[in-house]
């Protein structure tokens, strides 16, 4: 980064030291992830001066020879991937993503049932906060009080009662899977449209570690730079282009289209302009590293290291929802230990040690404060670190919270940390 340096050297300090705390700090916030070299060099290349409005081969601007050739990658690597009939690589991030699926499966006032954002669901699932929230009429499910899991007893009664149009499953702050059969069959019961947001889980489920919402749902989306670990975006996936049977049809020509047409439209024109071909690039270097032998390595190690974490946590006497996990996030209730998620939060931040504050459910403080904290492996486990380097951060974690007001702890604990960083080294090509 020679020529930024030159030309403006604030940015590019800041990208230095940003750097440098991504070197030196344990990262353990669960939808972070850190992308390759190759990833990043595509996604900063000259693609990101290219108008592309449209798909490849089909496109509303000229000189769009080569990023067709990548789009069309990108789409092909998506679906060799997934086992997919249909992708859409596109949109800008998930959340963009989920405006094409309401845009396609919902008109306004229609009625969502979606999972509680305080049992682990996301805003982009019916919040008041959220356009899904202010454009459709969201109702929630969420999980048992003792189990932690999600109750699907909750869900049928809940889906018979209001006859959604549409059911959402996935999560931000979830440990275990999805049953999509059952969830399938309440939907069909009940005319509702199933989509599954795999935001947190995609890579878990590229490496088959997980079950497969694709034979099940009406369509997935997802984020590409979380356990999928490419760069910051989303995407779209038909597991087999169902017919239209209940006929919706587009917006201006009033035609029954298959999901897949009315989804490709629902991104563009629909929700966005043109596509972002340099993330686009990279989207196809992650998917092309996720067809790797070693991707199914990484991602079965992001599960071990969750799975010891967790029961390390459990022997230090820390409440797990759901009691452990099946994935690569756990999710601590703290109020046993006198804390709050905040505070937690904080306190480890100050010993170098990023998580974050989380709701858990039931949760009897503000989403300002919160009674949790959620903690993820994979960014971790792309630097390398195994079993018993996690089960040492617990430990690292749990010294800093008996102490949370206790600088001298922090400070301490802050030097552990540098060191078992310097052991993992990650990126030196900003400088090099
Ligand atoms: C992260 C996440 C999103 C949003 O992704 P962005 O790229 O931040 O817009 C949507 N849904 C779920 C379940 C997520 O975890």
């Amino acid at each position: 980064m020679k020529k930024l340096n030159e030309q403006d050297p604030e940015i590019f300090g800041l990208i230095e030291k940003e750097t440098e705390r991504q070197n030196f700090n344990i990262e353990l916030i669960a939808s972070e992830n850190f992308a390759s070299r190759a990833v990043i060099e595509a996604m900063g290349s000259c693609l990101t001066n290219k108008y592309a409005e449209g798909l490849p081969g089909k496109r509303y601007y000229g000189g769009c020879q080569y990023v067709d050739i990548i789009e069309d990658l990108a789409r092909d690597r998506a679906k060799a991937l997934y086992n997919a009939d249909w992708v859409n690589v596109q949109p800008h991030s998930g959340a963009q993503a989920n405006a094409a699926v309401y845009l396609t499966f919902m008109k306004p006032g229609d009625k969502l049932l979606g999972l509680d954002l305080s049992h682990g669901g996301h805003l982009t699932h019916g919040s008041p906060v959220n356009f899904s929230g202010i454009t459709y009429e969201a109702h929630f499910y969420g999980v048992g009080k003792e189990t932690g899991r999600i109750d699907m007893d909750l869900v049928r009664d809940k889906a018979r009662k209001l006859k959604p149009r549409m059911i959402s499953i996935g999560a931000s702050a979830y440990t275990r899977d999805f049953n999509y059969e059952v969830f399938a069959a309440i939907a069909d019961e009940v005319g509702a449209f199933l989509w599954m947001d795999m935001a947190h889980t995609a890579g878990l489920i590229a490496a088959k570690l997980l079950n497969d919402p694709l034979p099940y749902c009406n369509v997935v989306s997802t984020t590409t730079h979380k356990t999928l670990r490419g760069p910051r975006g989303g995407m779209l996936l038909l597991g087999r282009d169902r017919e239209n049977t209940l006929g919706v049809v587009a917006p201006k020509s009033g035609r029954v289209k298959n999901w897949s047409e009315l989804l490709d439209s629902a991104v563009f024109p629909g929700t966005q302009g043109g596509p972002l071909e340099h993330v686009i690039a990279a989207k196809a270097v992650a998917f092309g590293e996720a067809l790797q032998p070693d991707f199914i390595t990484y991602q079965k190690q992001v599960m071990e290291n969750a799975k010891s974490m967790g029961a390390k946590f459990m022997e230090l006497g820390y409440d797990l929802v759901s009691g452990g996990t099946d994935n690569h996030l756990v999710l601590i209730d703290l109020r046993n230990k006198g804390l709050t998620g905040k505070i937690a939060e904080e306190a480890l931040e100050r010993a170098e040690i990023t998580v974050n504050k989380n709701m858990v459910p039931f949760d009897t403080q503000s989403p300002f404060v919160t009674s949790g904290i959620r903690i993820g492996t994979p960014a971790m486990t792309t630097r390398g670190l195994g079993k018993a380097d996690f089960e040492h951060i617990v430990q690292l974690i749990d010294t800093v919270l008996q102490n949370p007001d206790s600088e001298d702890v922090q400070a301490k604990v802050a030097g552990e940390v540098r060191a078992m960083c310097e052991r993992f080294p990650l990126y030196d090509f900003v400088t090099a």
